[in-house]
């Protein structure tokens, strides 16, 4: 079989590709597979990161060779003719050599161009289409079959030369029902895993090497609700299943902890001082979405943005390295210049260190579907824009003010030209990087102080000073 070059390949720490091994379809026994090819530019890689981190999140393996995957999926570009023409022979390859074949990206959003040429592609989305592209892998491939909650522990178990960071699942399902999504449909309610399951997945992570914890779930604010917060016990104490006692419980591990989706409801309050006291990282995952009242009641999202800024300032002034990151939609049905406007206000005012946005598309099965006023697609691609200059110089500046500062960096790669790690600003995947030049004498997983020297809009360059 033919062996494309930029096959997504999980094992190499670049992700590029690597020689092919040949097997059944689905050869990961248990496991539904999928293999990826990611074209175009570095914001199509992050789109690309997002849905493979969504896919290893929902349990599905991501496989290196054709032969291997139940499906391929090609997140293309259509920035130019050749790379139109570079995304159209990369589906035909997908096609040929695997059948089962999705399609996202850039080219994505002009779908009959495709159909014409590949009549046989499973469905076609556009750019910035997460939520889509999953939903069409579960129209088209059956869900992984595992034990509830283990799909995040490496099939191999705990490895002796661990991964130095690691996702760890909390709960499953969410009990909210924003218009956008369809995660509830067919994942259903909030359902948490008992506390001492959680920790001791941490703690054999950690006794495993692994140097930073991710903690995800669809809300992770909400963790024990479901059980009333039940008191769960661990290391033979007590410990309540909510959100406050796992962060104190973890932040013991002696490793970087990290919070991912953190709706803004009162209880997040009460971590704040845990992160000023450095005993989880400062770093707050906060999927906004949007901030006009109006817009974010037809999401119908969860921790209205009411007093969110003050909740922000407050939060600044117990820990002042305190970083936000979080998502945004334009172009939500019904959204207007002036809820644009707000929404610019909102960034400019809460000064959010990472934020990536997306425009609107729909989702099958989704309730906004039925939500009246569409924003046409050349409006909704300018506020993007707009958004993006707003955002880019606020990111731009926050980082430029980092320069001189020291700060501490977890290596996550290490190349013939230097060391590539990140700080406790940067989650991995999804933020930004720290470039070490010339520094070869590190390891992935060590942590180094690293001076930072220069900035761009995403990422920062250092150099290593003495501990
Ligand atoms: S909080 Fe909203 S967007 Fe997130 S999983 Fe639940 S319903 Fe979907």
């Amino acid at each position: 079989m033919s062996s494309h070059p930029i096959l997504f390949d999980p094992q190499s720490p670049a992700g590029e590709n690597r020689e092919s091994v040949t097997g059944p379809k689905g050869a990961t026994r248990g496991k539904a597979t999928i293999g990826f090819v990611s074209l175009g530019c570095p914001k199509n890689l992050v789109d690309s990161e997002r849905i493979l981190t969504q896919l290893r999140v929902e349990g599905y393996d991501i496989v290196p060779t054709y032969d291997n995957a139940d499906m391929v999926i090609v997140n293309t570009c259509g920035f130019i003719d050749s790379a139109v023409q570079e995304s159209l022979d990369a589906i035909g390859e997908a096609i040929q050599e695997n059948g089962k074949v999705l399609v996202t990206g850039c080219l994505g959003a002009r779908d009959d161009e495709i159909r014409e040429v590949h009549p046989n592609v499973l469905a076609i989305t556009g750019p910035h289409a997460y939520e889509e592209v999953m939903s069409q892998v579960y129209t088209h491939l059956p869900k992984p079959e595992q034990i509830p909650f283990e799909n995040l522990v490496p099939d191999t178990g705990v490895k002796l030369t661990p991964k130095h960071f690691a996702y760890l699942k909390i709960s499953e399902g969410c009990n909210h029902r924003c218009t956008f999504c369809i995660i509830p449909s067919f994942r259903g309610d909030l359902v948490s895993r008992p506390i001492g399951n959680v920790l001791d997945e941490a703690k054999r992570l950690v006794n495993a090497g692994v140097k930073e914890l991710l903690v995800i779930s669809q809300d992770t604010s909400a963790y024990g609700v479901d059980v009333k917060h039940r008191t769960g016990f661990w290391d033979g104490r007590p410990v309540k299943t909510r959100m406050q006692e796992l962060c104190e419980a973890l932040g013991e591990m002696g490793v970087w902890v990290r919070l991912h989706y953190v709706y803004p409801y009162p209880s997040v309050d009460d971590i704040i001082p845990l992160m000023a006291e450095g005993k989880i990282l400062p770093y707050l995952d906060i999927p906004f979405q949007h901030a006009s009242k109006k817009i974010l009641k037809l999401m119908k999202r969860p921790g209205s943005s009411e007093r969110v800024l003050e909740r922000i300032h407050k939060w600044r002034a117990i820990c002042p390295d305190l970083v936000i990151r979080s998502t945004f939609i334009v172009g939500f049905p019904g959204e207007t210049e002036e809820d644009f406007a707000e929404l610019l206000d909102f960034l400019r005012e809460a000064q959010l260190d990472r934020v990536g946005c997306f425009t609107y598309s729909p989702v099958e099965g989704a309730k906004a579907n039925e939500l009246p006023d569409p924003v046409p697609e050349a409006v909704k691609q300018e506020r993007y824009e707009r958004f993006m200059a707003v955002q880019q110089e606020i990111s731009a500046a926050k980082l430029r003010a980092r320069i001189g500062q020291e700060m501490l960096v977890l290596i996550d790669e290490v190349n013939p030209e230097g060391a590539v790690g990140r700080s406790y600003a940067d989650a991995p995947e999804i933020d930004g990087l720290v470039y070490l030049s010339d520094e070869t004498d590190v390891k992935p997983g060590d942590k180094v102080w690293v001076e930072i020297i220069h900035t761009d809009e995403y990422d920062l360059w250092g150099v290593r000073v003495p501990e």
